[in-house]
């Protein structure tokens, strides 16, 4: 007994009575499914059970559409059965995103530094500038977590807009200090780049800041360039001739296109830490190595600087010595550090 309604302009409710197994769901899902495949049309579907799930259809039809969307989101053109856990994730990714405006006002969010080393004057060479959040009640929560949700309700267009003014900002009090000279690495999500007043605000706050743009490198990743390359890389290139060093994070996990390369204004390539052999396993080892070698050889050639992350142990940094590569971040040398605990260090003389 199947009923099929049209609940809003491209999203249907089927409502399938009197099943006694959670198999026959996927199995009508994946009919439908594979209907749309004829068309080239991607389906993603959700479904919750009564009474399992709930005995309420409000409540059903909601948790089918939680489960629809994470289905969305895994890739899409799939079904998803609806979870308690998709339920308490979609609670507390709902109340994260609520707290973070007073979280904001309340001072919450702090800058971490994690210094970067340049192999051939085995120097520091600089930071990567890293964002936590000090939740009152939950504790620390990572950038991993909380940056995702910011971007989902645009509220990373206020954290990213901090981000850069605090990273200028210690940038002018180190140089001042101690004559601090080196980069400082600062993230920009996709959302925050493609705004289309980013390469002006990025310009009015280096100049308000009084910060050198040949100081500061912007991390951007490849998700930028998806939907709309031709805009992104013109926005690189504002970027770049405004003096600012560009380097594109996460290299190796996406697509890795080795065209960007050629198209866009790199200054720095992260080749992400997935390349990087941990020192166990020797088979992976020799994949990893030809990989990392020949990427960082062919970065050379276009005058782009190899940054290897996750730098853990010092076999890892022996043998991306051995292939090339120009600058190391990782637990290694430090773990991103608080402002306090780098000026421990300089004071010590680590750097
Ligand atoms: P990412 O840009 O790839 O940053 C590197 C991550 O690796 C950082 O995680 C860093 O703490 C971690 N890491 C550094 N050294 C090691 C190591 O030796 N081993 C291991 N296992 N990990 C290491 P973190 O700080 O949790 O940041 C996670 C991600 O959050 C960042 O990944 C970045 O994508 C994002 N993020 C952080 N701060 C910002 C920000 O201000 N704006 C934006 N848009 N994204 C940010
Ligand atoms: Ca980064
Ligand atoms: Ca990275």
């Amino acid at each position: 007994n199947i009923n099929v309604y049209r609940f809003t302009a491209d999203e249907f409710l089927v409502v399938y009575a009197g099943i006694d197994e959670i198999s026959k769901f996927y199995s009508l899902g994946e009919k439908i499914i594979s209907i749309f495949d004829n068309e080239r049309i991607s389906v993603s579907g959700g479904f919750s059970v009564f009474p399992d799930n709930s005995k309420e259809s409000n409540e059903l039809i909601n948790f089918a559409d939680l489960a629809m969307h994470n289905a969305k989101k895994a890739g899409k053109h799939q079904l998803m059965m609806f979870t308690q856990e998709m339920q308490s994730k979609f609670l507390r990714s709902e109340m994260l995103k609520s707290k973070m405006p007073t979280a904001f006002t309340k001072g919450e969010f702090e800058l971490f530094f994690q210094p970067q080393f340049d192999i051939s004057s085995s120097k520091l060479r600089g930071f990567e500038a890293l964002l936590r959040w000090n939740e009152s009640v939950e504790g620390l929560i990572g950038p991993d977590e909380f940056i995702p949700l910011a971007e989902e309700n645009n509220f990373i267009l206020i954290l990213g807009e901090w981000v850069l003014k605090k990273a200028f900002e210690c940038q002018k009090k180190w140089e001042q200090k101690f004559n601090f000279d080196g980069i400082m690495s600062i993230n920009v999500s996709p959302i925050q780049l493609m705004k289309e007043d980013f390469v002006q605000k990025l310009s009015s706050l280096s100049t308000e800041c009084n910060v050198n743009p040949s100081n500061i490198e912007i991390e951007v990743t490849e998700g930028i360039f998806i939907n709309e390359t031709e805009k992104a890389a013109e926005i690189l290139r504002e970027i770049k001739k405004l003096g600012f060093g560009i380097s594109l994070d996460d290299f190796g996990t996406g697509y890795s296109n080795l065209k960007y390369l050629q198209m866009l204004p790199l200054t720095t390539l992260k080749i992400d830490k997935s390349f990087i052999p941990s020192d166990s396993e020797d088979s992976q080892k020799d994949k990893a190595c030809i990989m990392f070698e020949n990427i960082a050889r062919l970065a050379g050639e276009f005058g782009v600087m190899v940054v290897a992350e996750g730098v853990e142990t010092e076999q890892q940094y022996d043998y991306l010595t051995q292939m090339g590569c120009d600058i190391i971040q990782g637990y290694y040398f430090d773990k991103p550090l608080t402002e306090d605990m780098f000026l421990e260090k300089i004071k010590a003389g680590k750097y």
